[in-house]
C-alpha cells in the first residue's frame, strides 16, 4: 500500500530521515517507537507529503507522490487519514459537522449519505450522544475519538497516528488505544506513532525503532522487544519499560 524509497529529509543543515526504506502491506499494522527527535513525525507527515521530501519516492498504492499537482496529490491524501497529538477539530462547528464538512465539501458526498455516515462513525467510537456537542464541551479522550471519526468519515485507505494518546491525562488514553484496537480488528492498515508499548506488543504486525533518523530495528513485537538486535534499541527500551 505504501513504498518508503531511499526517502531523505534535511532541514538546513539537519539531516532529520536518513535513507528510508520500508513498505506497508494492505491490513498492515506498524507502530513507530524511539526517543523524541529522532524523526518519527517527519516520517509520518512525509508518507503524505505534510512535508516535502528531499529526495527519494513515496509510492501510495502504485502511484509516486512526489512529482504531482496538487489536485491528484489531494486526491490520494483523502486516502490517509491522519491524526495528530493534539485533536485540531474546528472549535466553531458541532461533533456532527466536524464528520460530515470534509466529505459533503471535499468530496462531494450528499448531505444525507454523510450524515448518516458520520452517525454511524459516532457509534462505533461510542460518541453517539455526543453528535450536537460542540469540541469545547467535550473531555480529551472524546475530542480525539471525535478526531479519529472525522478521520474515518473520508473512507481511508490507511490511518496515519502521531502519537495520539500522548497529549491525553492517563485515565483518558484506554478510551481512545480502545477506538484504534478495534480499527485493527477491522483490519485497518494503520502506521502508529505512539509511546504505549502495551498496544504495540497487542496490536502492532511489526515494531519499528528508529534513532537518529535512521530505522535501526524492524521486526515483530516480539522480536524488538525480547530479543533487540541493536545496543540502541536496548538502551531505549531499558529507559521506558
Ligand atoms: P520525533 O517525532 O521523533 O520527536 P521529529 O520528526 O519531530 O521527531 O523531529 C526530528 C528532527 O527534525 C528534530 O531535530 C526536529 O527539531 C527537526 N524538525 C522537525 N520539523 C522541523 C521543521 N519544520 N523545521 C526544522 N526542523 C524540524
Ligand atoms: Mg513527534
Amino acid at each position: 500500500m505504501i513504498k518508503i524509497d531511499h526517502l531523505k529529509k534535511v532541514f538546513g543543515n539537519n539531516e532529520v530521515l536518513k535513507d528510508i526504506n520500508q513498505e506497508v502491506k494492505k491490513g498492515e499494522v506498524v507502530v513507530i517507537i524511539g526517543p523524541s527527535g529522532s524523526g518519527k513525525s517527519t516520517l509520518l507527515r512525509c508518507l503524505n507529503l505534510l512535508e516535502k521530501p528531499t529526495s527519494g519516492e513515496i509510492i501510495f498504492e502504485g502511484t509516486a507522490l512526489t512529482g504531482l499537482n496538487e489536485t491528484k496529490l489531494n486526491q490520494l491524501r483523502e486516502k490517509m487519514g491522519m491524526v495528530f497529538q493534539s485533536f485540531n477539530l474546528f472549535p466553531h462547528m458541532t461533533v456532527l459537522e466536524n464528520l460530515k464538512v470534509a466529505p459533503v465539501k471535499v468530496k462531494g458526498v450528499p448531505d444525507a449519505e454523510a450524515q448518516k455516515h458520520a452517525i454511524r462513525l459516532l457509534e462505533q467510537v461510542g460518541l453517539s450522544d455526543k453528535a450536537d456537542a460542540y469540541p469545547s464541551s467535550l473531555s480529551g479522550g472524546q475530542q480525539q475519538r471525535v478526531a479519529i471519526a472525522r478521520a474515518l468519515a473520508m473512507d481511508p485507505d490507511v490511518m496515519l497516528f502521531d502519537e495520539p494518546t500522548s497529549a491525553l491525562d492517563p485515565e483518558m488514553v484506554g478510551e481512545v488505544l480502545k477506538v484504534m484496537q478495534d480499527l485493527v480488528e477491522m483490519g485497518m492498515t494503520m502506521v502508529v506513532v505512539t509511546h504505549e508499548m502495551g498496544f504495540a506488543k497487542e496490536m502492532a504486525d511489526r515494531v519499528i525503532f528508529m534513532d537518529g533518523g535512521y530505522i535501526v530495528e524492524d521486526g515483530k513485537p516480539d522480536q524488538v522487544f525480547n530479543y533487540p538486535q541493536h545496543q540502541r534499541t536496548q538502551d531505549f527500551l531499558a529507559k521506558i519499560l
